[in-house]
Order: structure tokens, then sequence, then C-alpha cells
């Protein structure tokens, strides 16, 4: 359709514009998510904000944004908020000014991800302009203020809320900028999980000079970092690479030079694929440390402190890695690889509620100074989004 019949309000570009505008540095709101009411509220979409609190974080607001009541319900997920600008004299352009340079739009969430809701807004405005607000199914849109920062008033809360009113999403498309090199060329369809693991070893502190009389924690430890490492935790599996597992830091803090210390502290982060959940992980891992502590003799105690910042998720190739890769072939004339690579992303909250996979822009920039998308990937990720509702909607 003629791009006169579409309003300026959801113009990709545009959009795009006024949202990198709005410095919404997690957890500020900074009119974006106004912004985009008002955008999606012109194309008929009902608009909710599910802004939430918890005492000892940060208040967040959300927005959920709906058209249509009943029929297969199709949601794009994404966040409103942009991790910090950081250093400002390294910017070439000015991080918040959007400005349009050889191509690129430049700006915070150019790429991560303002540039793909904008994209979907304006696919979505396309597609109602085209099929009439009754098309027999529904769109949505779940947009969080939440998901750079800790996450815990964002995508969980509200996915639990439509939960406890009956609302079921059918399938989810979640707008990272999952393109590597060039737009279109890759999806994921799981991430791995992530869990950190804080240890506290204790040996016996004493002088240097008699070890019979001390049980060295730092021995200890090392010991058991051995224990964890030096084997391989797995092979990986179909689509996902081996766990990874590093330690991040090793503490004593002794500044003794003729005591040995009874007590040493590190901390690990496990980056872990479909073959475990974190509480099966951590058994294994719990296993071989308690195997080796105990091949060392002595009364040596470990003590755990767990925390998992998501589990991994997988939704296994099938009709929607077909509809995007097939919208991917006709608009880009690529193909479209299926990865389960990179952190950790908001689509670990949303597999337990349908199928969800994540496609959007080239990431190479994000939050990286400079952060830019081409004006062209802009307009490719809109068809892109467009063909696909019209797959997803066809009569
Ligand atoms: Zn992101």
């Amino acid at each position: 359709m003629p791009d006169t019949l579409v309003s300026s309000a959801t113009d990709t570009i545009e959009l795009t514009r006024a949202l990198v505008r709005c410095e919404s540095v997690t957890p500020r709101e900074a009119g974006a998510l106004q912004l985009l009411e008002k955008a999606l509220a012109g194309i008929g979409f009902r608009c909710e904000r599910m802004d939430f609190s918890e005492k000892g974080t940060a208040d967040v607001a959300n927005l959920y944004a709906r058209i249509g009541d009943g029929g297969k319900h199709f949601c794009f997920a994404g966040h409103s908020d942009v991790v910090p600008a950081g250093d400002l004299s390294s910017w070439t352009i000015g991080p918040f000014s959007a400005e349009l340079s050889a191509g690129y739009l430049f700006g915070r969430g150019a790429a991560d991800m303002k540039g793909a809701i904008a994209a979907f807004t304006d696919a979505a405005a396309r597609f109602i302009a085209r099929r009439g607000r009754d098309f027999g199914g529904s769109i949505s849109l779940l947009i969080t203020g939440d998901e750079e920062g800790p996450a815990v008033n964002g995508t969980v809360k509200m996915l639990q809320r439509l939960a406890e009113r009956g609302e079921k999403i059918d399938a989810c498309i979640v707008g990272e900028p999952t393109s590597s090199k060039r737009f279109g060329d890759m999806m994921k369809i799981g991430r791995r999980g992530s869990m950190t693991v804080d240890m506290v070893v204790r040996g016996i502190q004493g002088h240097v000079a008699y070890p019979e009389r001390l049980d060295n924690a730092i021995h200890r430890l090392s010991a058991l970092i051995e224990a964890l490492v030096r084997e391989p935790i797995d092979q990986g599996s179909t689509h996902f690479q081996p766990t990874s597992l590093q330690f991040t830091t090793v503490d004593v803090g002794n500044p003794a030079t003729n005591i040995a210390p009874g007590v040493a502290k590190a901390r690990f982060n496990t980056r872990f694929n479909d073959l475990w959940t974190s509480e099966t992980l951590f058994a294994h891992l719990k296993e071989r440390l308690d195997k080796a502590n105990a091949q060392l003799g002595g009364n040596g105690t470990i003590e755990y402190k767990v925390s998992v910042s998501g589990e991994s998720f997988y939704t296994p190739p099938g009709p929607l890695s077909e509809l995007v890769a097939g919208a991917v072939r006709d608009v880009a004339g690529i193909e479209c690889e299926l990865s389960t690579t990179g952190g950790t992303s908001d689509a670990r909250f949303i597999r337990s509620h349908c199928p969800v996979l994540e496609f959007g822009l080239v990431g190479e920039s994000m939050h990286k100074v400079d952060e830019k998308s081409a004006v062209a990937d802009l307009k490719m990720l809109t068809r892109v989004y467009e063909t696909m509702l019209d797959r997803y909607f066809a009569v």
C-alpha cells in the first residue's frame, strides 16, 4: 500500500527517532511508553499500562496493547528501556539525538530495540489498514521498561497478570537484535540459561610454619576449582553449544605473609544449555565439589549461594521458525540461521506461556557507543513483520 495511507505517527523511521529521543535508561520511562501508547491507540489498539513496584526494587512502567478479542493471538514482546550511553565524549553523534547520517539512524536503542518496536508498530498499522480491525484474530504488544535491569517488575509480572485473567498468547516474537552480520542472517530459537554460584570454603587458619595445625582454604579451593573445570560439563546438544562454566573471582583478602587463611571465597557463572535446568545443573556441580572436598580429607566445608537469572529456553524448529525464515527469505533474500547463542533475554520468561523466538535488527552495535541501525534494515524489518502477520492470519 502507498505510504501516504499510513500516518507518520507509526512510520518506522519517524517512530524510532521519536523513541530514541526519550532517554529511557533503565528504569526510566522518559515518555517512551506514552509515545508508543499514542501511536498504537491511533490505529485501534486498546492500551493498558501495567506498572509494577516491589519493595526494594525500582518502579517500572510497562505497556500492554491489544487489538482484536478472539481468534489466534500473536504477540510482539520487547523493551523500551536502554542501557546508559556511557562516555558521552566518545559518541560521534549525540546518543539521544536520533540523527540520520550516511544511511544509518544513530542513537541509544536504535538497534536494541526501539527500532524493532517501531517496525512492528508500523507493520501492524499497515496490516490493519489493509485487513481492517476485524481480521479474525488478535495482535498484541507486550513492552516492558525493565529488560536491561533486574527484570523483576516487567515481563514476568505482565505475563502473570495476563494468565490470571485468562488471556492466552499463541505465538510470540521478541524483537531483540538477533541478526549477526547482515540483516536477516540469524534468529534465536533458544538461549542458554544463566546461573551464578558464590562459594565460601572453610578450612583452618594457622601459622604457615606449622602446616600440620592448619587446613589452608586456598589449597582446598584450588582443588575444588580444578574439580569443576577439569572436565567439560557436557558436549552440547543438537541446537546448543556446550555448557560453559567460568570462575569470575577468587577472594581471600589476606595481607599477612605468615598466615595461611581459613576462609576463601570464589564465584562462578554458568551458561547452560537445554540438557539442564538450574536445579539439575547445580545438583551435578555440587556432587562434583562434595566428592572433591571429601577426597581432600579434613573437616573443610563449602557454603553455596545460588542466583539464577534465567533458565534456558528452546522452541524447536517448527511453524514459528518457518514463519520467520519464510518472511526473511522473501523480503531480504537470505537464509535465516537458527541459533541459540548469546546472553539471556526476556524470552526466558515467555517460554512457559507459548512458543517464542527472537528476530530483529543487526545487533553488532548494541550497548556500544554510536549504536545504529541501517535505515534500509529498519524498512526491511517492517516488511518482514508485516509479512509474518499476513501469513499468520492468512484467510
Ligand atoms: Zn535488548
